[in-house]
């Protein structure tokens, strides 16, 4: 199959349902945002045997490159409008692992809602690379920042933290965990919460989603505002399956703090914020507070401070990045 015939039969249906996208068969799209509405862009890359495992199923890592981008957009509150796809496939890839990538984005388009309105197909002599811009639309000026939270304000955080993360110490190191199957499902499809961001605009005062760990994405955060923040363990919302492995293994609690991938929301909101409201989409935990300084401080159940040995390490092979 040539690159003409490859994007015509495989990505083309993924740009259906956007007009300006021309069936992919042009050589640019052309949009404009809806009235009253900004366009939010982000962009995230992934690549074989750093971001994902190499056989890891096909859908799977499509789903994940889209979500990843999506995370992004629920943490600034946009509605997912568009994308862009940079594929890169090795040379000797069999055709069905592209077959089940373009199935696995072309679901997850159909469920997240959007359109694939233009990108690259490639061949490549080194690992499976995929980058994709994903534009959002917010009405204007109401996008969510990085800066905005107050000392005071509630640091919030949206479902469970740490699952993916226990998965890749699981995978990576060996490390004994409960539930290894809800972890493993959480890592690789992780659930943008698009519904919550959109609940979040007027609401929270400053949001990032959790990608590089929890103290690393709320540092983004306290480093744009200008403000420090105290969490407190003992109030991280975990799953069942994250719970038994810390009881089992009291130290897998740094690498739920510390480990990223779980593509959660952490933002702050003013202390009479109506959480339950929120809570009714995605559930929302407390899990500490905004404060004068910088940096972020984790106490442990008796009020000490944890001293953690790394704070952000990013994807499968451990790569230290600074992610958006
Ligand atoms: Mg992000």
């Amino acid at each position: 199959m040539d690159e003409f015939e490859t994007i015509q039969r495989l990505f083309a249906p993924l740009g259906r349902s956007e007009p300006g996208a021309f069936g992919l068969g042009d050589d640019a799209a052309a949009l404009a945002p809806a009235p009253g509405q900004d366009f939010v862009l982000t962009k995230d890359a992934i690549v074989g045997g750093v971001h994902f495992f190499p056989d890891d199923p096909a859908d799977a890592v499509a789903a994940k490159l889209l979500r990843v981008n999506l995370s992004d957009l629920a943490a600034k509150g946009a509605v997912p409008r568009a994308y862009l796809l940079a594929a890169g496939f090795p040379a000797d890839l069999d055709g069905a692992w592209m077959e089940g990538f373009a199935r696995g984005l072309g679901d997850d388009i159909g469920h997240f809602g959007g359109a694939l309105v233009g990108g690259d197909t490639v061949s490549t002599p080194g690992p499976a690379f995929f980058s994709l811009t994903a534009i959002g639309e917010v009405p204007s000026g109401t996008m969510i920042r990085r800066a905005g939270a107050r000392p005071g304000d509630l640091v919030c955080v949206s479902g469970t933290i740490g699952d993916a993360a226990l998965h890749v110490a699981h995978r990576l190191e060996g490390r004994a965990v409960q539930g290894a199957e809800h972890l493993e499902r959480r890592y690789r499809f992780p659930e943008p919460r698009l519904a919550l961001g959109r609940a979040l605009r007027g609401v929270a005062r400053a949001a990032c989603d959790i990608s590089d760990g929890l103290v690393a994405d709320l540092g983004h955060i306290c480093e744009q505002s200008g403000v420090g923040a105290v969490i407190e363990a003992a109030k991280l919302p975990l799953s069942p399956a994250a719970a038994a492995s810390i009881a089992a293994d009291a130290a897998l609690l740094e690498t739920v703090l510390t480990g990223g991938d779980d593509y959660e929301l952490v933002f702050a909101a003013a202390p009479d914020s109506d959480l339950a409201a929120l809570s009714a989409i995605t559930p929302v935990t407390v899990v500490g507070r905004f404060e004068e300084g910088h940096g972020v401080r984790v106490l442990d159940g008796a009020g000490s401070a944890l001293k953690l040995s790394r704070t952000g390490w990013r994807h499968a092979v451990g790569t230290k990045e600074a992610g958006a």
